[in-house]
């Protein structure tokens, strides 16, 4: 949790970015992509123990709260980033809940949820490309999104790391452990390369997770910090040269120091401040 907190207080030094505060995702908004009975528990405090173990933090005032908001925010960033060009959620990524379980820290899928909000508020024919980088698959937004031919869901994960049971994303990578900077870029410039023929997306939603880094906890992957810029450029030039807009989040980083985590999020945000002088 610490790592929000910190990531905000250097973006907040940053005259160039500015700081809004994440709204709240309403009800509507969350039944785009969740079962109702599902968001009726969330709201009643209504998980069983079972339920909670497998979100991973017990069910409170302030969970129900802090998810709906992490939610909100990646809606508000898409609908900011069509607009402006590029749009970051501090936190969201929340790619692990499916349409009626949390999972893995996540209550609500942001993706999902705002995907389907631009649909429904903005462009009922937009098409959005959801590219998820987190170390983990992202098998809740794939699973919501798996016969719904406007989103494509694309994961480039690690092969062997949680969650062990994979959804079928519309495209999927598995990367071995220890996997290197140089395979890493590779297999990410194969998957843009998929995305480029198999859809015409109109924007982008971007899971920047830090959780490839080998300072990482739980990632099992092998990238420097040099390689996690390098990876953020591929994104957002993929983007740029297609005048894509993208709307950004934070998603996982669990590192040995906390330093290190925060520090590759805030450099895909300072990475991300550069691509978004030249839309
Ligand atoms: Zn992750």
């Amino acid at each position: 949790m610490e790592k929000y907190s910190r990531l905000r207080d250097l973006v907040s030094g940053e005259q160039a970015i500015e700081l809004v505060e994440a709204p709240a995702a309403s009800d509507t908004q969350i039944l785009y992509a969740h079962d109702p009975l599902y968001l009726i528990k969330i709201m009643e405090g209504k998980l069983s123990p079972s339920e909670q173990r497998e979100i991973g933090f017990p069910w409170s005032e302030k969970m129900v709260e802090r998810s709906r908001r992490s939610a909100g925010a990646t809606v508000a960033a898409c609908k900011t980033a069509l607009t402006e060009g590029i749009a970051i959620n501090l936190a969201g990524g929340t790619h692990h809940a499916y349409r009626d379980s949390g999972s893995g820290f996540c209550v609500f899928n942001d993706s999902a949820i705002a995907a389907r909000t631009l649909q429904k508020e903005i462009n009922s024919k937009l098409k959005i490309a959801i590219i998820d980088l987190d170390v983990h698959q992202g098998n809740g937004t794939a699973s919501i999104l798996q016969n719904d031919s406007t989103v494509f869901t694309l994961s480039l994960h690690g092969e062997n790391n949680f969650p062990f049971k994979k959804e079928v994303s519309d495209l999927d990578l598995g990367l071995p452990d220890g996997c290197d900077d140089t395979s890493y870029l590779a297999a990410l410039a194969q998957c843009l390369d998929q995305l480029e023929s198999r859809f015409k997306a109109d924007c982008i939603i971007y899971l920047a997770g830090a959780d490839p880094h080998e300072g990482d906890r739980l990632g099992r992957l092998n990238i420097s910090s040099e390689g996690m810029k390098i990876r953020d450029e591929a994104v957002l030039q993929y983007a740029l040269d297609r005048k894509l807009p993208v709307a950004m989040s934070m998603a996982g980083g669990y590192g040995k120091e906390i330093e290190s985590t925060v520090e590759i999020h805030f450099q895909t945000i300072k990475t991300a401040l550069l691509f978004q002088k030249r839309y």
